[in-house]
This record gives structure tokens, C-alpha cells and sequence, in this order.
């Protein structure tokens, strides 16, 4: 049995996941790059080594040194997290070797769904729609503009090693197709060192719906419904949601089947996720398996009350599910917003810096999961995602209501963050009625833009009138009988600060 777990990775996740091994009574181990040395996750850990440089290649992506670790600490499992090493099959395979368990599926499952082309061929075999496109990487122009012509335009040229929305193009007209395809292949074999594209039919407004599985190494797999992850910008997600507002009963327990199936098909064990493109009339096919934790897991743990990183240990245990699909509900409703070190007022570049100031929010039904504190530096080095808040209600309604009251709450200084922009994006009509596709930020950029929805603006007007109203009152209170006036004052001090709702 796992008694001591490193964890592969920094930021949120690796905080997170220690936070459930602590549960469990499971010892911590910490990698850090140089920049991280005083990094939450180092904090949190037992225990903590250094891995090298603070370029990610030098040290979070070096598995010769994090076996090392393993080993010098006595470690019995590595979790991943996600990104870095949490889809290399070769990590997982050299685990295997070093007699380390990996917390996460067969290195088989991680090469079959890491290819593209390979996951296709296979989900066809299994019966589970995909895609209509090519199922072979594109050898010449003239075969891409063949098939082209027989599924016809628009089309997405993508990469088979892809991920991260990279080496992906939209082909809208014949004569963007040459182009695209060798962008495409460039750009694959920059980011991926494989230049294998292939074609895909472009399935216009539609929705990315992801169905979250569960396997043991028993051969048991469930479904935990899905999650709404259409709210994207150069198709990273900003905000997602579950239950989907989109879907019925009906197409709900047909998709979840399929992803069943999707996972049995490579003998999945471990957490993993199947992501599907749907349309408007509710069609929809397999796009991709992400074969690790993501990073909105925890709207699906809060909806169906199953802790997924558990989970995740437990099977590597060799432990069988302890619950059966029928055992499984969605209860209530979840949204998560992801909290980035940016500036959306200024082409989203990145804002790494010291953190000043950080109050979170707190409350009924709020979850927030980070890694940042005061005086603690935004390294350049990594993604410059912060946090995540995740708010969960009874219905849709009150949980954006419970999500408005606690983005206001969560305040920030030092770095320029996504906070305004998630204001604004909860105030879209669209969003409001659930009615949005993956064009969503596209098609409301006139909400989106700071005059025209100015809550952040509003909020610092609101913030110096209350200042001047507070001088004010004080300029005011020269009493004769001070402990009155100052309890008169204390009251509407509060009133004002929550007119504020800070
Ligand atoms: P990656 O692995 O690079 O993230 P995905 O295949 O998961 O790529 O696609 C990322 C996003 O790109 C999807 O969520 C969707 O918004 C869009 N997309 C991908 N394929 C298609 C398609 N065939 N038609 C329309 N949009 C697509």
C-alpha cells in the first residue's frame, strides 16, 4: 500500500493533491526548480528537494532527477498533477521499472489516446462516434485537398501529437489550405517534434462537453457526468460548469455510456477524461482523451461529492471502485473560473510580480484552490494561472449569484489578474440563459471590453467615494461624547464598506 506520495509537479495542484493525501495519512514529498524554494507546495509538503533550474526543461520535466527523488526519499508513488509529466508514457513506464507506483493509467492507455490519429482509429473500433475527417496523417496536398472536397469546408487541420490547441487551423476556403496545413505541421513539430496532421471536419457553434470517468485495475469503469467547458480563449478554458445547461437526460447517459466505452477500449484504469464536440442539435463525437487529473476537476467533485485524487490513489492501490454507475448523481450545480496572472485590459499579457495584497473568498458552497500568499513572487518560468474559484448551489442561478458575491470578495494587489474580466464575462446575457457555444467570448466581445460593462471601473469609483465618505464621517466626529459617536460610526462604516461588498 502507497504510504508516501511525491508530487511532480508545483502551483495549485501540487497543493491540492497533498491536500488529499494528508487526509489520508500519507506522507508528502515536494519538487522544487530554484524560483520555486519558497513555493506553497514546498511549505505544505513533509518534505522537499531540490530538482534543478527554473527553466521547467531543467528540473519539473527532468524524470531522471524526480526518480532520483523517489528513491533518495523513500517515496512508493509519484502523482503527476497535470501538465509536465502527467501524460508521458515513458514517466509512467520508467515508474513501473523503478518499482515506484504511478498514480495515474497504463502507460499503454497514455500512448493510444496521446496520439490523435491512434485515438480515433480507436474509439471507431469501439463504436463511440468521432469526428467525420481522416483517420491517416495528410501525406501530400493533393490527398488533404481530395478529402477536403469529400467532407467539404470549412475543415480543422490538427495535429495527432496535439494538445493545448496548438497546430491547429480552420481551413474556411480552398485556397487557405496549403497554408494551413504547413502552419499547422510547423507549428506540431516546434511544440510536439511530430508534424503529423490530419483533417477534420469543422463542426460550426459547437459545444465542448467532457464526460469525467473513474477505472480500477479490476476492469470497472464509471462515469461522473460532464462538464460544460465552452467558455474558451484560443481554446484554453476560462470558465466551466457542470451540470451542462445545454444537455437532456437522454443525451446525457448516451454520452456517459460512450465514455464508458471510450475508456474500456484501452483498458483505462485511473482518472481520466473524455472530451466530445457536440452541436447544436445534440450530436456529438469523441475529440480527444486526456488521460490524467484536469485542472476542473473539482467542479464534478463537488457535484457528485466523490473526491477524485482519492480516487486516483486508491486505485493505484489495486483497490476496486467502491461505488457502481447507479450509485452515482449530480446534485446541485458548480462553476469554476480560473484566476490568471494577466492583464485582460491589456491583451491578456501575462502580470508575474510580488503578491501585495490576497484576500480570498470564503462562504457557503465557495472553494478556492491556490497557491499564492502574500510577498510571494509569480516566477515568469510557468503558466500564469493563480487560482481557481469554484462556487457551487441548489441551481444554475444561485450558483452564479454565489460566484458574483465571491469574486467581488476576492481581492488581489501587486499583479494585474482576470478577477474584471470574470465580472464581466458573468454578466453576458448569454451566459446568464446558458446559451453559449465555444464562440462565446468571440461573439460578446462588446460585453467583454471594460467601458461597456465597466464593474471594475465602478467598483474603483465606488471604493474613493466610500474613502471620501469615510474622511468625512471621521472630520465629522469631534464628539463631546466619543463613545457614542464612534458606536453610531462603527455601524455605518459597515454599511458603507458592504454597499462596497468587499
Ligand atoms: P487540444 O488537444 O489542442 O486542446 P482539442 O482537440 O481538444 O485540441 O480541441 C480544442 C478546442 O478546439 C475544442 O474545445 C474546440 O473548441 C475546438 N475544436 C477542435 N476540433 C474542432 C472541430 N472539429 N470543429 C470545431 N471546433 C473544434
Amino acid at each position: 500500500m502507497i504510504k508516501k506520495v511525491l508530487v511532480a509537479n508545483r502551483g495549485e495542484i501540487a497543493v491540492r493533491v497533498m491536500r488529499s493525501c494528508r487526509e489520508m495519512g500519507l506522507t508528502t514529498v515536494a519538487v522544487y526548480s530554484d524560483v520555486d524554494r519558497t513555493a506553497m507546495h514546498v511549505r505544505y509538503a513533509d518534505e522537499a528537494f531540490a530538482i534543478g533550474p527554473s527553466p521547467s526543461a531543467e528540473s519539473y520535466l527532468r524524470m531522471d532527477k524526480i526518480i532520483d527523488v523517489a528513491k533518495k526519499s523513500g517515496a512508493d508513488a509519484i502523482h503527476p498533477g497535470y501538465g509536465f509529466l502527467s501524460e508521458n508514457a515513458a514517466f509512467a513506464e520508467l515508474c513501473e521499472q523503478e518499482g515506484i507506483a504511478f498514480i495515474g493509467p497504463s502507460p499503454f492507455a497514455i500512448k493510444t489516446m496521446g496520439d490523435k490519429i491512434t485515438a480515433r482509429k480507436t474509439m471507431i473500433k469501439a463504436g463511440v462516434p468521432v469526428v467525420p475527417g481522416t483517420t491517416e496523417p495528410i501525406k501530400d496536398t493533393k490527398t488533404a485537398i481530395e478529402v477536403i472536397n469529400e467532407i467539404g469546408l470549412p475543415v480543422m487541420i490538427k495535429a495527432s501529437a496535439g494538445g493545448g490547441g496548438k497546430g491547429m487551423r480552420l481551413v474556411k476556403t480552398e485556397k487557405e489550405i496549403i497554408n494551413a496545413i504547413s502552419a499547422a505541421r510547423s507549428e506540431a513539430k516546434a511544440a510536439f517534434g511530430d508534424d503529423a496532421v490530419y483533417i477534420e471536419k469543422y463542426i460550426s457553434s459547437p459545444h465542448h462537453i467532457e464526460f469525467q470517468v473513474l477505472g480500477d485495475k479490476h476492469g470497472n469503469v464509471v462515469h461522473l457526468f460532464e462538464r460544460e467547458c465552452s467558455i474558451q480563449r484560443r481554446h484554453q478554458k476560462v470558465v466551466e460548469e457542470t451540470p451542462s445547461p445545454i444537455l437532456n437526460h437522454e443525451v446525457r447517459m448516451k454520452m456517459g455510456a460512450d465514455a464508458v466505452a471510450a475508456a474500456k477500449a484501452v483498458n483505462y484504469y485511473g482518472a481520466g477524461t473524455i472530451e466530445f464536440i457536440v452541436d447544436d442539435d445534440l450530436n456529438y463525437y469523441f475529440l480527444e482523451m486526456n488521460t490524467r487529473l484536469q485542472v476542473e476537476h473539482p467542479i464534478t467533485e463537488r457535484v457528485v461529492g466523490v473526491d477524485l485524487v482519492k480516487q486516483q490513489i486508491n486505485i493505484a492501490n489495486g483497490m476496486e471502485l467502491s461505488f457502481r454507475q447507479e450509485d452515482l448523481k449530480q446534485h446541485g450545480h458548480a462553476i469554476e473560473v480560473r484566476i490568471y496572472a494577466e492583464d485582460p485590459d491589456n491583451n491578456f499579457m501575462p502580470s508575474p510580480g510580488i503578491i501585495k495584497h490576497i484576500s480570498e473568498p470564503l462562504g457557503l458552497g465557495v472553494r478556492h484552490d491556490g497557491y499564492v500568499y502574500e510577498g510571494y513572487e509569480i516566477p515568469i518560468y510557468y503558466d500564469p494561472m493563480i487560482s481557481k474559484l469554484i462556487v457551487w448551489s441548489e441551481s444554475r442561478d444561485e450558483a452564479i449569484a454565489r460566484l458574483k458575491r465571491a469574486l467581488y470578495a476576492y481581492k488581489i494587489t501587486g499583479v494585474k489578474t482576470s478577477i474584471p474580466y470574470l465580472h464581466r464575462i458573468l454578466e453576458v446575457p448569454d451566459f446568464v440563459k446558458g446559451r453559449y457555444n465555444t464562440h462565446f467570448i468571440e461573439e460578446n466581445k462588446e460585453y467583454l471590453q471594460p467601458k461597456q460593462n465597466c464593474v471594475d471601473q465602478c467598483m474603483e469609483v465606488a471604493a474613493i467615494t466610500a474613502f471620501i465618505d469615510y474622511i468625512n464621517k471621521l472630520e465629522q466626529l469631534q464628539p463631546a461624547r466619543p463613545d457614542k459617536h464612534l458606536g453610531n460610526n462603527w455601524k455605518d462604516l459597515g454599511r458603507k464598506r458592504s454597499v462596497l461588498r468587499y
